[in-house]
């Protein structure tokens, strides 16, 4: 019997339709210096306190990892003053995005999140054969009135990043609250704060007050943005009792390698590096949209550590070919097509150096 006649293995509904996330590119063929701009990546790099905490540990890695995390997450507790109990690390805050869809949502339910929000979240929602659901924005601003317009009887689950990538706008947290009173309570919202750390208006919250008051909502951290440590793999949430206790249940048991407990640990303390990287990204973010608005460029505002810009659609000075001829220099950006916004590139905030040699190459760009 020809092996093609047998039942093949059957994949459960919704996998096949997702298209596999591509990261943003690393390497360039025949450039030595390649300038990373495309994943959003701490220009800073590692506090050194991280990395050494990394190193110390390297004769110890035949040992499993604390299952629970425990001293990191006293770490994360003392930097952020929260409570220890209520918090839950994951390998990027990635899997707890996956988690909360494997928890709350399954075929015929709805998964809530914005139009040009974070791609994981319409993944993550078709990997448990879920149907997500993007309401529209304004402004390439999420828009709450959208948001509870798109509500349905079968929504579970509501996915927001505040502030938004690839867009780098926000909600101010009266916004977040108005979103939240409109929910059901048995919906679930999930505030992805993976840049928090970045904003420094006064009329912005990462959630934890929210998630304080409600029983119904988590936000969602990461080690892999300011604190520059995605290789790694490390992310946190901050939840209700009851919440934190299904991931619990359903997460990987020893989800957390070692290195990464103690590395973040280190980095979460590390309260000078912070303030370092967070200046290091106000005085570049304004610069370059300075200077990229100067070139005629339009550059949504942002609070984070990445700008969206607007390219002409003139074809020899689109986004498109500015991707191309910035990589045939060594400098990586991030292309904005699988987010439907074509016409856009999103560059990181890096190191100065770089961002004074991408700057150059896109005058030069322009130019020609
Ligand atoms: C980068 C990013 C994450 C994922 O971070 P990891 O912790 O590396 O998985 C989550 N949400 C948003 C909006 C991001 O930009």
């Amino acid at each position: 019997m020809s092996k093609s006649a047998l039942p093949g293995p059957v994949v459960r509904p919704g996998i096949l339709d997702i298209a596999a996330y591509v990261g943003g590119e690393s390497k360039v063929e025949g450039v030595d210096r390649v300038i990373r701009l495309a994943s959003n990546e701490g220009a800073l790099g590692p506090s050194p306190k991280a990395i050494a905490a990394y190193q110390s540990i390297a004769s110890e890695i035949h040992r499993y990892p604390d299952g629970h995390s425990g001293e990191l997450r006293q770490a994360i507790a003392e930097a952020f003053d929260l409570d220890p109990a209520r918090i839950v690390c994951g390998t990027g805050s990635d899997e707890i995005i996956t988690l909360l869809a494997r928890i709350y949502a399954g075929p015929g339910d709805e998964v809530l999140y914005s139009r040009h929000g974070f791609l994981m979240y319409p993944i993550a929602a078709k990997s448990v054969g879920a149907t997500p659901v993007a309401a529209p924005e304004t402004n390439l601003t999420a828009d709450v009135d959208a948001l509870l317009a798109a509500v349905t009887p079968r929504t579970k689950l509501v996915f927001l990043a505040n502030p938004n990538n690839p867009t780098g706008t926000y909600l101010p947290a009266a916004e977040i609250r108005r979103l939240h009173a409109g929910l059901p309570s048995h919906v679930v919202l999930a505030l992805d704060a993976a840049y928090a750390e970045y904003v420094a208006q006064a009329d912005y919250e990462a959630g934890v007050a929210l998630v304080d008051g409600a029983e119904n909502v988590i936000m969602l951290r990461t080690f892999s943005k300011i604190f520059a440590l995605g290789g790694l793999r490390l992310g946190w949430g901050y939840a209700p009792a009851a919440m934190v206790d299904v991931l619990n249940r359903i997460r990987g048991v020893f989800n957390v390698a070692s290195a990464a407990q103690a590395a973040g640990a280190a980095a979460v303390a590390d309260r000078d590096f912070l303030a370092r990287s967070r200046e290091h990204n106000e005085t570049w973010r304004a610069s370059t949209a300075k200077a990229l608005e100067e070139l005629g460029l339009t550059v949504t505002p942002s609070v984070a550590n990445f700008l969206l810009v607007r390219f002409p659609d003139a074809p020899g000075h689109n986004a498109e070919t500015a991707w191309e001829v910035l990589k045939s220099k060594g400098i990586l950006t991030r292309k904005m097509t699988s987010y439907g916004l074509p016409a856009y590139l999103r560059i990181t905030i890096g190191a100065a150096d770089d961002m004074r040699a991408t700057i150059a190459a896109i005058a030069a760009f322009l130019r020609a």
